[in-house]
């Protein structure tokens, strides 16, 4: 077996990694109406520290997902927020590392139209997950010819396992037709996200993203990128977006916990502004960067120490 942490986390306790164990007959309707988050764990630039980005507001979503879908967990935020560091110590974890909870039916699914028979379980686990920031990664986009699921077909905003169907078929059209990854339209034909991150436009210096109602997850990077852009005075909108404004801007860029930002330099054949990551993007993955490694107070209350 690949290599794995000590410990994951499993309705209130930790357990051995080797005893985390369901039944096969399981792995079918509970996955499929499951809920999750994707957090991150930064070292600190000296190596000794850990901060967990943005914790407290990662776990509101979890609540919130898992109530949207009908499957309340009854943990606080403060309690999750708790199991969370007792799991980061028990695996000792001093590297960048990803955080994935998942809340799942544990109930009888064979009444699985019964909203009565779900009971509510959950675990997490971690994995180490090193960032690409200011490592001058850039990817190249296509428009999707999937859409983007839409509220009253499915709940985009909030992190729904099944969701993520409709944006794992539009990025492996992208990456079979030698893209890095996908872009989607919302049924309106105005762009929504990527399949697993926001999408973010500059153009004449202005910071553009398609607004909660286009079928966007309500993203917590999303936010911190709109309060830093606003933090170095720049103008942010957000608005429905046009296809065809992506091929004119100036930048393009993702931002979400696993894209952190991602600078989109390609768009369908289309060089976006020089084709090269954009000069605004470097500087918001810069301060990003900074504020993770615990570097920029400014931004300290983004941040839950594992360690102090
Ligand atoms: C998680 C996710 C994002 C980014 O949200 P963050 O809160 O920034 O991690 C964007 N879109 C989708 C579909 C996601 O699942």
């Amino acid at each position: 077996m690949a290599a794995h942490p000590d410990y994951l986390w499993r309705n209130g306790e930790l357990v051995k990694w080797e005893d985390a164990t369901i039944h096969l007959t399981d792995l079918a309707w509970g996955a499929v109406g499951a809920v999750f988050e994707g957090i991150r764990a930064y070292s600190t630039a000296d190596g000794q520290g850990l901060n967990v980005f943005r914790l407290p507001e990662h776990m509101q979503r979890l609540r919130d997902s898992s109530r949207m879908v009908r499957l309340p967990i009854s943990y606080s935020v403060d309690e999750l927020v708790g199991f969370t560091i007792d799991l980061l110590r028990a695996n000792d974890i001093h590297q960048d590392t990803y955080i994935f909870p998942l809340v799942h039916s544990g109930g009888d699914m064979a009444k699985r139209n019964d909203p009565t028979s779900l009971v509510a379980a959950m675990y997490m686990r971690t994995n180490p997950s090193a960032t690409h920031l200011c490592t001058g990664f850039t990817q190249r986009a296509r428009i999707s010819s999937w859409t983007r699921i839409s509220d009253n077909v499915m709940p985009p905003r909030i992190k729904n396992i099944s969701n993520y169907r409709n944006g794992q078929l539009a990025n492996y059209e992208a990456k079979l037709d030698g893209y890095d990854c996908a872009l989607m339209l919302s049924p309106q034909g105005k762009v929504s996200e990527a399949p697993g991150a926001c999408l973010m436009m500059i153009r004449n210096n202005t910071l553009i993203t398609p607004d909660v109602s286009s079928g966007i997850l309500e993203s917590i990077t999303r936010n911190a990128v709109i309060t830093l852009a606003r933090d170095l005075g720049m103008d942010v909108v957000e608005r429905t977006v046009d296809r065809t404004e992506l091929y004119l801007a100036d930048e393009v860029f993702l931002s979400g916990t696993a894209a952190e930002i991602t600078s989109i330099v390609e768009v369908d054949h289309y060089a976006i502004g020089t084709g090269q990551m954009g000069e605004i993007t470097r500087k918001l993955e810069t301060m990003l960067l900074g504020i993770f490694r615990g570097e920029n107070p400014t931004y300290a209350n983004w941040l839950t120490s594992v360690y102090n």
